[in-house]
């Protein structure tokens, strides 16, 4: 395979698409045609999506898109890469583009209401300010790898959670303009609407998300600390040009890590950042319970024999008679 003679786009768009079902099933049909592969999200607001594909596919690809009267003016962000980076091709309709459930009264169109945009330039300049405080509209673990410095840390799991975070959270963001950041631009367009109808005057959000920024010729990703995390094989992409700061600490030893892995128990599969040499001794669980669970992926994938499962939780002062007991 040529070196990075792939690409990956990532890209979204808030537009009505009439019939997400249909919509989604004939651009599936399209995008297997052309060879792309990756997953796209089709709701009534909008189309959101990474696919990977040859330099020729991504052209033909964004040639189509842009065809299309409702996507003319869509924002694809380029990056290259070697080789795909899905294994299949997935369309789906959804009932929304970012899961947030909100109630029907609740919901926001970032068409009609949204916060001011930002360019990397008036980002760079903004959350430097006094007056401003920086909030990451991520998950833990994406803000674990890497975040914006002196960015605060919703403590979520799940986008979902982050309206009820905020509305627990207004003393550390109250009297001060909010700058909100997210990967691609998405869930802030919508949530930075929310956080507007919830009664926050001065909301702002980083235009194009932490990708654009890293690619931003000017500010070339400063201040970032970290590696942003991808929802793709990659798992995570440079963003700070100048400088590479590591904040992702191991989940073991809190040594610091921007390695993720997937716990080895299929039923917990959490992520955690570990070195390799963690990953052997902990045998890729997170918990003992993980390490000696009977369908540890670790143990099989390495067809460690009982003794030797035993010599590592020895190794860890645990045992597999603590678990049997
Ligand atoms: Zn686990």
């Amino acid at each position: 395979m040529e070196k990075k003679d792939y690409r990956v786009l990532l890209y979204y768009h808030y537009v009505d698409i009439e019939d997400p079902e249909s919509f989604a099933a004939s651009h599936l049909t399209f995008c297997k045609e052309l060879g792309l592969k990756g997953r796209i999200l089709i709701a009534h607001e909008g189309i959101n999506g990474t696919v990977s594909g040859t330099v020729e596919q991504t052209n033909a690809y964004m040639e189509a898109m842009r065809n299309d009267e409702r996507f003319a003016d869509i924002v694809f962000k380029v990056d290259e890469h070697e080789g795909h980076a899905f294994k299949k091709m997935h369309v789906r309709p959804r009932k929304e583009l970012v899961t947030l459930r909100l109630e029907e009264e609740e919901d926001v169109n970032p068409q009609e209401l949204t916060g001011e945009y930002l360019s990397p330039k008036e980002w760079y300049e903004a959350m430097q300010r006094e007056d401003t405080v920086v909030v990451d509209a991520r998950n833990d673990y994406e803000y674990d790898l890497g975040h914006f410095r002196g960015a605060i840390r919703p403590d979520i799991e799940t986008f979902r959670e982050l309206p009820e975070w905020v509305r627990k959270n207004k003393h550390l963001i109250k009297g001060k303009k909010v700058l909100m950041y997210c990967t691609g631009g998405i869930r802030c367009e919508k949530f930075t609407g929310w956080m507007i109808k919830e009664g926050f005057e001065d909301v702002a959000q980083l235009h194009g998300g932490i990708v654009t920024y890293g690619k931003d010729p000017e500010v070339q990703g400063e201040l970032w600390d970290g590696q942003c995390y991808v929802f793709d094989e990659r798992i995570s992409v440079p963003v700070n040009q100048k400088e590479h700061v590591v904040v992702g600490v191991d989940y073991f030893d809190g040594q610091p890590c921007e390695r993720y892995v997937n716990c080895a128990n299929p039923e917990c599969n959490k992520q955690i950042l570990c070195s390799e040499e963690n990953e052997h001794k902990y045998m890729r669980g997170c918990t003992h319970e993980c390490r000696v669970h009977p369908r540890n992926m670790y143990v099989k994938e390495h067809n460690l024999t009982n003794e030797e499962v035993q010599t590592r939780l020895e190794a860890l002062g645990e045992t597999l008679e603590t678990q049997e007991a």
